[in-house]
């Protein structure tokens, strides 16, 4: 299999140039990026060449349809250097899912693992270890076929690149519950890392930001009476001391933190429910004293809690709790991911 994947190196690393102390997220990028073609019906023999721009020609179906998909993983590094991923067969079934919605091909599972592997492996020193660092990797497919009719693209390209990361810190987190704008709707691609659902949130999120709160919390498009997720993590709520989360549904993206959260949550005796999440119900329980927390679940984060929230008119403090369920989770599924921590969950992967 290694045979099929062409490396070229680059002749000069980059990485003396970086400061991993001061690293922005997914502003930095590492020496190598995989690529694979799809032509004539097929992907072509993938590759691995030093990292840098590329050339399309600007009818590229891409910048005029939005034809595209992503996924976000991340690697960490142990102390006997060995690397790790965390299910990343779930994020390969999700791109192919997330593919298929938006009309375009599968990407073949051995390609994915090896590519994953290759590059790695060049990138191995780009990984430093302690719990709190990684090297976040980034699968995406775009169009490449030039022409603006709008139809599916007849060629694509497949590829990763890697950005090295810390700890995800965002400061206090406020933010609103939607009443107006959507995310997704019913028979829509809410379910897919698709590119254009990220740019329809920004001037939403935008407006949000201008009243003093960083993220939106959507609600479903219908009513605006359920609360949704977070438009690049899943939310959980706790009421009392009872996680709730809402069902992912084909608005809601299937997030690998959320439901490893639910399991390890599960598994530590905390009572989880998956059930729709009402806002008039968090309402009640935050007027009451009943909200404790409320949490995002994704990859960039792990978890980030979220000090407090609008609705309308109206705004909310979360207590700060001294051992939170959030901090414990996050504590958890952060050892388990590093190789700090047994895996009884068969979660981690590592990367030969
Ligand atoms: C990626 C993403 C998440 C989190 O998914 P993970 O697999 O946990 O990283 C949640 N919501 C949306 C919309 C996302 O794009």
């Amino acid at each position: 299999m290694t045979e099929t994947i062409s490396i070229t190196r680059t002749k000069k690393s980059k990485i003396d140039q970086v400061d991993f102390d001061n690293l922005a997220f997914g502003t930095v990028f590492s020496d190598h990026m995989f690529i694979c073609d799809y032509k004539d019906g097929e992907w072509q023999t993938p590759e691995i060449v030093p990292y840098g721009p590329m050339e399309f020609d600007p009818s590229a179906k891409v910048f005029h349809y939005g034809q595209a998909v992503f996924e976000g993983m991340k690697a960490y590094k142990d102390e006997d250097g060995k690397i790790w991923m965390f299910r990343p067969d779930q994020n390969f079934e999700r791109i192919n899912k997330s593919s298929e919605r938006l009309a375009m091909p599968a990407f073949p599972e051995e390609f994915f693992f090896e590519g994953i592997s290759e590059l790695l492996k060049l990138e191995k020193d780009w990984i430093k270890t302690g719990i709190e660092n990684s090297l976040y990797l980034r699968p995406f497919v775009i169009a490449t076929e030039n022409g603006v009719s709008a139809s599916p693209s007849n060629s694509y390209r497949f590829m990763i690149i890697c950005a090295p990361a810390q700890a995800y810190y965002s400061g206090e987190v406020r933010v609103v519950f939607a009443d107006t704008y959507s995310r997704s709707a019913d028979g829509g691609v809410g379910f897919a890392k698709a590119a254009g659902n990220y740019a329809a949130q920004f001037y939403p999120t935008e407006l949000a930001k201008k009243k003093g709160y960083q993220q939106v919390i959507w609600t479903d498009a219908k009513s605006h009476e359920y609360l949704e997720e977070a438009g690049t993590m899943n939310v959980f709520f706790r009421v009392g001391d009872t996680l709730i989360t809402a069902p992912t549904s084909d608005r809601i993206l299937d997030g690998v933190t959320r439901k490893s959260i639910i399991e390890l949550a599960e598994s530590k005796g905390i009572k989880v429910e998956v059930r729709p999440v009402s806002v008039a119900e968090i309402l009640k329980a935050a007027r009451s004293g009943d909200l404790k927390e409320i949490f995002g679940a994704g990859t960039a984060a792990t978890i980030n809690p979220i000090a407090g929230f609008g609705y309308k008119e109206d705004d909310f403090e979360l207590p700060k709790l001294e051992d939170s369920y959030a901090s414990r989770l996050k504590k958890d599924l952060k050892e388990i991911q590093a190789n700090l921590a047994e895996d009884p969950f068969g979660w981690r992967y590592e990367v030969k």
